[in-house]
Protein backbone atom coordinates (compact mmCIF):
# COMPACT_ATOMS: atom_id res chain seq x y z
CA UNK A 1 0.00 0.00 0.00
CA UNK A 2 1.29 3.43 -1.16
CA UNK A 3 1.81 5.43 2.30
CA UNK A 4 3.60 8.65 3.39
CA UNK A 5 3.60 8.01 6.93
CA UNK A 6 6.79 6.34 8.57
CA UNK A 7 6.25 3.02 10.70
CA UNK A 8 3.12 1.16 11.23
CA UNK A 9 4.40 -1.50 8.92
CA UNK A 10 2.02 -4.43 10.50
CA UNK A 11 -0.66 -1.94 10.27
CA UNK A 12 -0.08 -1.23 6.52
CA UNK A 13 0.72 -4.82 5.62
CA UNK A 14 -2.98 -5.47 6.93
CA UNK A 15 -5.11 -2.91 4.99
CA UNK A 16 -2.77 -3.77 1.93
CA UNK A 17 -4.12 -7.64 2.64
CA UNK A 18 -7.39 -6.07 2.12
CA UNK A 19 -6.84 -4.22 -0.77
CA UNK A 20 -5.23 -7.13 -2.75
CA UNK A 21 -8.47 -9.31 -1.25
CA UNK A 22 -6.16 -11.69 0.46
CA UNK A 23 -7.90 -11.20 3.50
CA UNK A 24 -11.99 -9.87 3.64
CA UNK A 25 -12.82 -6.39 3.73
CA UNK A 26 -14.09 -6.42 7.56
CA UNK A 27 -17.42 -5.24 7.82
CA UNK A 28 -16.86 -2.48 10.37
CA UNK A 29 -12.43 -1.19 11.30
CA UNK A 30 -11.13 0.64 13.76
CA UNK A 31 -8.25 2.51 14.13
CA UNK A 32 -7.40 3.40 17.46
CA UNK A 33 -4.15 5.01 19.13
CA UNK A 34 -2.93 8.13 20.62
CA UNK A 35 -3.82 11.59 18.83
CA UNK A 36 -1.06 12.48 16.04
CA UNK A 37 0.01 9.38 15.24
CA UNK A 38 -1.24 8.96 11.69
CA UNK A 39 -4.52 7.40 11.82
CA UNK A 40 -6.30 9.67 9.73
CA UNK A 41 -3.49 10.29 7.10
CA UNK A 42 -3.63 6.10 7.31
CA UNK A 43 -7.04 6.01 6.43
CA UNK A 44 -7.29 8.58 3.92
CA UNK A 45 -3.89 6.69 1.62
CA UNK A 46 -6.45 3.23 2.47
CA UNK A 47 -9.19 4.78 0.89
CA UNK A 48 -7.10 6.03 -2.30
CA UNK A 49 -5.58 3.16 -2.72
CA UNK A 50 -8.96 1.29 -2.22
CA UNK A 51 -10.51 3.65 -4.98
CA UNK A 52 -7.96 5.29 -7.26
CA UNK A 53 -8.83 3.58 -11.21
CA UNK A 54 -5.64 2.30 -11.61
CA UNK A 55 -6.51 -0.57 -9.61
CA UNK A 56 -3.37 -1.24 -8.16
CA UNK A 57 -2.72 -0.86 -4.66
CA UNK A 58 -0.26 1.86 -5.32
CA UNK A 59 -2.78 4.85 -5.96
CA UNK A 60 -2.02 7.76 -8.30
CA UNK A 61 -3.10 11.27 -7.22
CA UNK A 62 -4.51 12.08 -10.41
CA UNK A 63 -7.49 10.20 -11.45
CA UNK A 64 -10.79 11.61 -10.94
CA UNK A 65 -11.23 9.51 -7.80
CA UNK A 66 -8.51 10.18 -6.37
CA UNK A 67 -8.63 14.08 -6.73
CA UNK A 68 -12.06 13.67 -5.48
CA UNK A 69 -11.01 11.97 -2.33
CA UNK A 70 -8.78 14.79 -1.69
CA UNK A 71 -11.38 17.20 -2.09
CA UNK A 72 -13.60 15.25 0.19
CA UNK A 73 -16.58 14.65 -2.20
CA UNK A 74 -15.93 11.35 -3.80
CA UNK A 75 -19.55 9.89 -3.76
CA UNK A 76 -18.81 6.27 -2.45
CA UNK A 77 -17.44 7.99 1.02
CA UNK A 78 -19.63 9.86 3.82
CA UNK A 79 -17.49 11.31 6.01
CA UNK A 80 -18.98 12.46 9.44
CA UNK A 81 -16.78 15.95 10.90
CA UNK A 82 -13.76 15.50 12.90
CA UNK A 83 -13.76 16.34 16.88
CA UNK A 84 -17.24 17.23 16.62
CA UNK A 85 -20.14 15.59 18.57
CA UNK A 86 -22.16 12.98 16.53
CA UNK A 87 -26.31 13.58 16.74
CA UNK A 88 -28.94 11.17 15.83
CA UNK A 89 -29.74 13.55 12.91
CA UNK A 90 -26.27 12.50 11.65
CA UNK A 91 -26.91 8.53 12.08
CA UNK A 92 -30.64 9.50 9.99
CA UNK A 93 -28.97 10.85 7.06
CA UNK A 94 -26.10 8.24 6.98
CA UNK A 95 -28.93 5.92 6.76
CA UNK A 96 -30.17 7.40 3.81
CA UNK A 97 -27.21 7.80 2.12
CA UNK A 98 -26.36 4.24 2.26
CA UNK A 99 -29.46 2.83 1.36
CA UNK A 100 -28.74 3.21 -2.41
CA UNK A 101 -25.08 0.98 -3.93
CA UNK A 102 -22.25 2.47 -4.88
CA UNK A 103 -21.66 4.23 -7.71
CA UNK A 104 -18.21 4.66 -8.52
CA UNK A 105 -17.07 0.93 -7.17
CA UNK A 106 -17.82 -2.09 -4.96
CA UNK A 107 -17.84 -0.41 -1.23
CA UNK A 108 -20.00 2.67 -0.08
CA UNK A 109 -17.50 3.40 2.82
CA UNK A 110 -18.81 5.34 5.62
CA UNK A 111 -16.13 7.24 7.85
CA UNK A 112 -15.90 8.20 11.59
CA UNK A 113 -12.86 10.00 12.39
CA UNK A 114 -13.73 10.64 15.85
CA UNK A 115 -16.03 7.14 16.74
CA UNK A 116 -15.87 8.40 20.37
CA UNK A 117 -18.13 11.83 19.68
CA UNK A 118 -21.44 9.81 19.30
CA UNK A 119 -24.27 10.58 21.92
CA UNK A 120 -25.95 7.73 23.48
CA UNK A 121 -28.82 8.41 21.70
CA UNK A 122 -26.55 8.25 18.16
CA UNK A 123 -25.06 5.64 19.74
CA UNK A 124 -28.07 2.98 19.98
CA UNK A 125 -29.19 4.22 16.82
CA UNK A 126 -26.04 3.39 14.71
CA UNK A 127 -25.76 -0.50 16.93
CA UNK A 128 -29.17 -0.68 15.05
CA UNK A 129 -28.14 0.08 11.61
CA UNK A 130 -24.85 -2.26 11.92
CA UNK A 131 -27.03 -4.98 12.64
CA UNK A 132 -28.28 -5.35 9.04
CA UNK A 133 -25.90 -3.27 7.04
CA UNK A 134 -25.78 -3.65 3.46
CA UNK A 135 -23.44 -6.24 1.69
CA UNK A 136 -21.83 -3.29 -0.13
CA UNK A 137 -21.62 -0.78 3.14
CA UNK A 138 -18.18 -1.14 5.09
CA UNK A 139 -17.53 1.19 8.44
CA UNK A 140 -13.94 2.48 8.48
CA UNK A 141 -13.47 4.70 12.11
CA UNK A 142 -10.24 6.22 14.08
CA UNK A 143 -10.20 7.22 17.78
CA UNK A 144 -8.08 8.41 20.13
CA UNK A 145 -10.04 7.38 23.04
CA UNK A 146 -11.30 3.58 22.37
CA UNK A 147 -11.80 3.96 26.32
CA UNK A 148 -14.64 6.49 25.86
CA UNK A 149 -16.92 4.28 23.52
CA UNK A 150 -19.63 2.41 24.39
CA UNK A 151 -18.71 -1.71 24.84
CA UNK A 152 -21.38 -2.60 22.69
CA UNK A 153 -20.27 -0.11 19.52
CA UNK A 154 -16.72 -1.54 20.18
CA UNK A 155 -17.67 -5.17 20.01
CA UNK A 156 -18.72 -4.70 16.69
CA UNK A 157 -15.77 -3.08 15.27
CA UNK A 158 -12.30 -5.09 14.42
CA UNK A 159 -9.76 -3.07 16.36
CA UNK A 160 -6.24 -2.16 15.38
CA UNK A 161 -4.22 -0.35 17.82
CA UNK A 162 -1.53 2.01 16.83
CA UNK A 163 1.13 2.86 19.08
CA UNK A 164 3.09 5.90 18.89
CA UNK A 165 6.27 5.93 16.47
CA UNK A 166 9.92 5.14 17.69
CA UNK A 167 12.56 6.93 17.90
CA UNK A 168 14.13 6.15 14.74
CA UNK A 169 11.15 5.97 12.83
CA UNK A 170 10.50 9.44 14.72
CA UNK A 171 13.60 10.68 13.04
CA UNK A 172 12.70 9.72 9.63
CA UNK A 173 10.14 11.47 9.95
CA UNK A 174 12.07 14.61 10.97
CA UNK A 175 14.25 14.44 8.16
CA UNK A 176 11.36 14.09 5.66
CA UNK A 177 8.89 16.79 6.86
CA UNK A 178 11.03 19.35 9.40
CA UNK A 179 14.02 20.34 7.21
CA UNK A 180 13.91 23.36 8.59
CA UNK A 181 14.60 22.13 11.78
CA UNK A 182 18.28 21.22 12.79
CA UNK A 183 18.96 17.55 14.05
CA UNK A 184 20.01 18.46 17.41
CA UNK A 185 16.88 19.40 18.27
CA UNK A 186 14.96 16.38 16.94
CA UNK A 187 15.38 14.11 20.44
CA UNK A 188 13.68 17.67 22.24
CA UNK A 189 10.85 17.75 19.79
CA UNK A 190 10.32 14.07 20.16
CA UNK A 191 9.98 14.14 24.00
CA UNK A 192 7.91 17.87 23.53
CA UNK A 193 5.06 16.47 21.22
CA UNK A 194 4.89 13.20 23.33
CA UNK A 195 6.60 11.43 19.74
CA UNK A 196 3.63 12.44 17.98
CA UNK A 197 4.44 13.22 14.42
CA UNK A 198 1.48 16.19 13.87
CA UNK A 199 2.30 17.70 16.92
CA UNK A 200 5.93 17.84 16.47
CA UNK A 201 5.12 19.62 12.96
CA UNK A 202 2.65 21.93 14.86
CA UNK A 203 5.08 23.19 17.55
CA UNK A 204 8.21 23.43 15.15
CA UNK A 205 6.79 26.16 13.20
CA UNK A 206 8.33 29.14 13.38
CA UNK A 207 11.06 27.02 15.55
CA UNK A 208 8.00 27.83 18.91
CA UNK A 209 8.47 25.21 20.97
CA UNK A 210 12.52 26.84 21.45
CA UNK A 211 10.82 30.28 22.25
CA UNK A 212 8.66 29.04 24.90
CA UNK A 213 11.65 26.74 25.97
CA UNK A 214 13.80 30.02 26.60
CA UNK A 215 10.87 31.64 28.33
CA UNK A 216 10.68 29.30 30.61
CA UNK A 217 14.01 28.73 31.70
CA UNK A 218 14.30 32.47 32.25
CA UNK A 219 11.02 31.99 34.33
CA UNK A 220 12.29 29.74 36.36
CA UNK A 221 15.63 31.23 36.95
CA UNK A 222 14.01 34.88 37.91
CA UNK A 223 11.65 32.49 39.83
CA UNK A 224 14.84 31.20 41.83
CA UNK A 225 17.01 34.43 41.89
CA UNK A 226 14.04 36.63 42.92
CA UNK A 227 11.08 34.87 43.50
CA UNK A 228 9.70 36.66 40.94
CA UNK A 229 6.95 34.89 39.14
CA UNK A 230 6.47 37.38 35.97
CA UNK A 231 8.61 36.03 34.06
CA UNK A 232 7.19 32.62 33.93
CA UNK A 233 3.51 34.02 33.42
CA UNK A 234 4.50 35.78 30.28
CA UNK A 235 6.01 32.48 29.31
CA UNK A 236 2.72 30.75 29.47
CA UNK A 237 1.05 33.92 27.96
CA UNK A 238 3.22 33.69 25.39
CA UNK A 239 2.37 29.48 25.22
CA UNK A 240 -1.32 30.81 25.05
CA UNK A 241 -1.38 33.11 22.50
CA UNK A 242 0.50 30.96 20.02
CA UNK A 243 -1.81 27.85 20.70
CA UNK A 244 0.76 26.15 22.63
CA UNK A 245 -0.32 25.83 25.95
CA UNK A 246 -0.14 22.12 25.59
CA UNK A 247 3.44 22.71 25.75
CA UNK A 248 4.08 25.06 28.63
CA UNK A 249 4.12 22.46 31.54
CA UNK A 250 6.19 20.00 29.43
CA UNK A 251 8.67 22.34 28.84
CA UNK A 252 9.08 23.16 32.54
CA UNK A 253 8.75 19.74 33.71
CA UNK A 254 11.63 18.71 30.98
CA UNK A 255 13.68 21.80 32.31
CA UNK A 256 13.49 20.12 36.25
CA UNK A 257 13.73 17.01 34.80
CA UNK A 258 17.00 17.36 33.33
CA UNK A 259 18.56 19.40 36.05
CA UNK A 260 17.48 16.44 38.89
CA UNK A 261 19.28 13.85 35.56
CA UNK A 262 22.26 16.43 35.88
CA UNK A 263 22.60 16.18 39.67
CA UNK A 264 22.11 12.56 39.49
CA UNK A 265 25.29 12.40 37.06
CA UNK A 266 22.89 10.74 34.82
CA UNK A 267 23.76 13.23 31.58
CA UNK A 268 23.09 11.13 28.65
CA UNK A 269 19.46 11.66 29.98
CA UNK A 270 19.17 15.13 29.51
CA UNK A 271 16.75 16.21 26.79
CA UNK A 272 17.81 20.31 26.42
CA UNK A 273 21.39 19.10 25.81
CA UNK A 274 21.77 22.43 23.68
CA UNK A 275 21.24 24.98 27.34
CA UNK A 276 22.91 22.58 29.24
CA UNK A 277 25.07 25.05 30.63
CA UNK A 278 22.00 27.04 31.01
CA UNK A 279 20.43 24.57 33.14
CA UNK A 280 23.50 24.30 35.38
CA UNK A 281 23.51 27.69 35.85
CA UNK A 282 20.04 27.32 37.64
CA UNK A 283 21.49 24.76 39.94
CA UNK A 284 23.55 27.12 41.50
CA UNK A 285 20.63 29.13 42.69
CA UNK A 286 20.38 28.84 46.03
CA UNK A 287 16.65 28.52 46.10
CA UNK A 288 15.98 25.50 43.84
CA UNK A 289 14.39 22.76 45.85
CA UNK A 290 11.10 24.21 45.53
CA UNK A 291 11.45 23.29 41.47
CA UNK A 292 10.65 19.56 42.77
CA UNK A 293 7.61 20.13 44.16
CA UNK A 294 6.61 22.27 41.55
CA UNK A 295 7.60 19.61 39.14
CA UNK A 296 5.39 17.15 41.56
CA UNK A 297 2.13 19.48 41.45
CA UNK A 298 2.41 20.40 37.13
CA UNK A 299 2.71 16.19 36.94
CA UNK A 300 -0.46 15.05 39.34
CA UNK A 301 -2.03 18.13 37.36
CA UNK A 302 -1.41 16.45 33.76
CA UNK A 303 -2.01 13.08 34.67
CA UNK A 304 -5.71 13.97 35.64
CA UNK A 305 -5.51 15.69 31.98
CA UNK A 306 -5.27 12.30 31.03
CA UNK A 307 -7.13 12.77 27.56
CA UNK A 308 -3.97 14.48 25.91
CA UNK A 309 -1.62 13.37 27.76
CA UNK A 310 -1.62 9.36 28.22
CA UNK A 311 1.02 6.61 28.59
CA UNK A 312 3.81 8.76 27.43
CA UNK A 313 3.03 11.10 30.43
CA UNK A 314 2.28 8.22 32.77
CA UNK A 315 5.48 6.89 32.14
CA UNK A 316 7.45 10.47 32.37
CA UNK A 317 5.12 10.59 36.12
CA UNK A 318 6.91 7.21 36.77
CA UNK A 319 10.27 8.14 36.17
CA UNK A 320 10.06 11.25 37.54
CA UNK A 321 8.65 9.45 41.29
CA UNK A 322 11.86 7.06 41.03
CA UNK A 323 14.66 9.70 40.21
CA UNK A 324 13.49 12.29 43.08
CA UNK A 325 13.37 8.87 45.33
CA UNK A 326 17.14 8.04 44.11
CA UNK A 327 18.00 11.80 44.90
CA UNK A 328 16.70 11.92 48.00
CA UNK A 329 18.42 8.77 49.23
ZN1 LIG B 1 -5.90 7.52 -8.72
Amino acid sequence: MKSTIKGHQGVKNFLEKILMGKVPFPSALLLEGPPGIGKRTLSREFFLNLYCRRETSHYCGECHSCKAIHSHTFPDIYRFPEEETIKIQQIREMKDYYVTPPVESNWKVVYIPSLENMTINASNSFLKMLEEPPSYLRIFATTNYAGQILPTILSRFMQIPLTTPSWSDFKAFCRDSLPHIPEKYYQLLFYMSHSSPAYALKISKEQGFLTIRDKCLEGLIQLSQKEEAGPLYNALNYAVEHNMERNFFPTILFLIRDLIYIQLNLKEFVVNRDIYDKIMSLDKEKNVSFLWDLADTFYEKLSVQKKFYDQFLWNEYLLWKIMKLRKSQ
